[in-house]
């Protein structure tokens, strides 16, 4: 089988802004979500950033990718309308989405919604449990029925989204907020996942569970194969032919 053709965005600018955040993804957080992916085989793994010409999200980059991984926060307004509309064009033709914590807000992620994406936030050091709450998904498969965080960023409902085609993790929180935070939907040929940790001041895309999630969301997103609906205008008679 050929492998996979995985595409890290990140719009890389708290890595190379905040001393703090440099200190923990000092390649910045596309190098750390990429490393483990190339690590575990199956795939090959491309990085693009923001500030790249066309946001590293070319036509040809998009044709080329299979599943793109989409990490944005500070910059989600200075994504060009068009890159954005070019994603989300090819997730209806099947290519898969990731998107990651604050990704959320992204024009990508909303587009695809047609919702705001908001949610209730807070930065207190908190640990997060997350909860698998479909157990046999192929998302969750190796994590048993929890894992925890030991410190992030709390997210509490509601989340501003359609109702997920399935939830896979609720996250809880010490404040008693709760989260859905793995959430699979499909537009079109793709399918999307969204995945909630990964605020920028703490390792978390070093933890394994989070990696074994990322992994198995990057094969579950993965079309199977090219749908080549045929669209337009049909004359009679054409069955006959
Ligand atoms: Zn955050």
């Amino acid at each position: 089988m050929s492998p996979l053709r995985i595409t890290v965005w990140n719009e890389f600018r708290h890595e190379r802004t905040n001393e703090k955040v440099i200190q923990i993804y000092p390649k910045g957080i596309h190098e750390a979500l990429a490393a483990p992916l190339r690590e575990a085989g199956g795939f090959e793994v491309a990085t693009a950033t923001l500030d790249e010409p066309e946001h590293g999200l070319s036509d040809a980059r998009l044709d080329a990718t299979d599943v793109l991984l989409w990490w944005s926060h500070m910059a989600n307004r200075e994504v060009s309308d068009e890159r954005a509309r070019q994603v989300v064009d090819r997730v209806w033709k099947g290519m898969g989405l990731v998107v990651l914590h604050s990704g959320l807000l992204g024009k990508p992620f909303k587009l695809l919604m047609g919702t705001s994406g908001e949610l209730k936030w807070r930065e207190a050091h908190e640990r997060e449990l997350l909860w698998v709450t479909k157990p046999g998904h192929p998302v969750a498969e190796g994590l048993g029925d929890h894992f925890s965080i030991e410190a992030e960023e709390m997210y509490g409902e509601p989340f501003d989204v359609p109702e997920p085609e399935a939830t896979v993790f609720i996250s809880s929180f010490p404040g008693g907020e709760v989260f859905r935070s793995g959430c699979c939907w499909t537009r079109g040929a793709g399918k999307i996942f969204y995945f909630r940790p990964g605020h920028e001041t703490y390792p978390t895309y070093y933890d394994k569970n989070v990696q074994r999630v990322i992994r198995n969301a990057v094969r579950w997103a993965a079309p199977a194969y090219r749908a080549q609906p045929v669209w337009g205008n049909c004359k009679a008679g054409w069955l006959d032919r």
